[in-house]
């Protein structure tokens, strides 16, 4: 099974309350195939410039991550500058400049079109789309976005959103996108607009799952200390693809593989915040994240 994503493979700059860090590896997939990790063989469709180190990417390669579908092209990378408030939680964009990803035109590698899995990462969701036509049957189809794209390109992303099988969104965007206040009348509302299921992220207050017949509300892992929560979401992501992939799991199956992989996103998201950029997934063994899925498991039910 192969998972394909396109999404930004980025440099961000992030300055928290304790710390500052410019241009560091970034980006929705960049976060979201490192926490797929090694096995879920992941297939990245994206650009970067010409200032984008070698090692960067040699860095994704050597995780097993596929390149095969990132592009150099002329030009600066996207880049994404953020400033997180006190709490570590609210975060304010300073800057996102797209870079080469203004003129991308995604063109899928050869014997990439019959990908089982396809994640259509945070990035314009012309892009999204373009992707999505061009693969020939996915058995599942998961979007994340953001609030900018819901802001500024409206239609194209309720477009893309009606060949979508789950959504993701963070409590916030869900409530931008659908005008509702409770969460749980918003999901109902996005399911309106394509999505069967959709996954409402709520940061350090966990994840809710809004599925074909149940619902499912899953804790974040407690942490001792947060140090960046940036890529927590598509890391999120990430364990999520990877969870359903990995058990063969397509749009028709029932709710289950999807309860279970809401833990998996879960438990793989935990590890994002506590470094700085990548880091913190690097720094990921299966003993720690199947103690913490235990932990979790325990948390939820006594
Ligand atoms: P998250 O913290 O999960 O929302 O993901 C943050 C990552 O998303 C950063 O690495 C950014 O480079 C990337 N990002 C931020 N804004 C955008 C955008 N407008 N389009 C694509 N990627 C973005």
């Amino acid at each position: 099974m192969a998972i394909l994503v396109v999404g930004s493979v980025a440099y961000d700059t992030v300055e928290t309350p304790c710390d500052r860090r410019e241009r560091q590896l970034g980006g929705s997939a960049s976060f979201f195939s490192l926490a797929a990790g090694p096995e879920a063989n992941v297939r990245v469709v994206a650009v970067v410039g010409d200032d984008f180190a070698p090692a960067d990417l040699a860095l994704l390669a050597s995780r097993g991550v596929d390149i095969a579908g990132i592009v150099r092209a002329p030009g600066a990378s996207f880049h994404w500058s953020g400033r997180y408030r006190d709490d570590f939680v609210e975060r304010d964009t300073l800057e996102t400049s797209l870079g080469v990803f203004a003129d991308f035109r995604p063109a899928i590698p050869a014997g990439w079109h019959d990908s089982e899995y396809l994640f259509l990462a945070n990035i314009h969701p012309a892009l999204q789309a373009e992707v999505l036509a061009a693969v020939a049957r996915p058995r599942l189809v998961v979007l994340d976005t953001m609030n900018l794209w819901i802001e500024t390109t409206r239609a194209a992303l309720l477009d893309v959103l009606r060949g979508v099988d789950v959504v993701l969104l963070n409590d916030s965007e869900a409530r931008l996108l659908t005008g509702e206040r409770s969460l749980a009348a918003a999901a109902e509302a996005v399911r309106e607009l394509g999505p069967e299921r959709v996954v409402i992220k709520k940061g350090e207050h966990g994840a809710l799952f809004f599925g074909r017949d149940s619902r499912l509300a899953v804790p974040a892992v407690l942490l001792p200390e947060v140090v960046d929560p940036t890529g927590a979401g598509d890391s999120f992501a990430g364990g999520f693809l990877a969870s359903l992939a990995r058990a063969g799991v397509g749009r028709d199956h029932p709710d289950a593989p999807f309860r279970a992989a809401m833990v998996d996103g879960t438990v793989a998201a935990s590890f994002c915040p506590e470094a700085f950029s990548v880091e913190g997934l690097l720094q990921r063994t299966p003993s720690a994240a199947e103690r913490r899925k235990k932990e979790l498991l325990a948390a939820m039910i006594p």
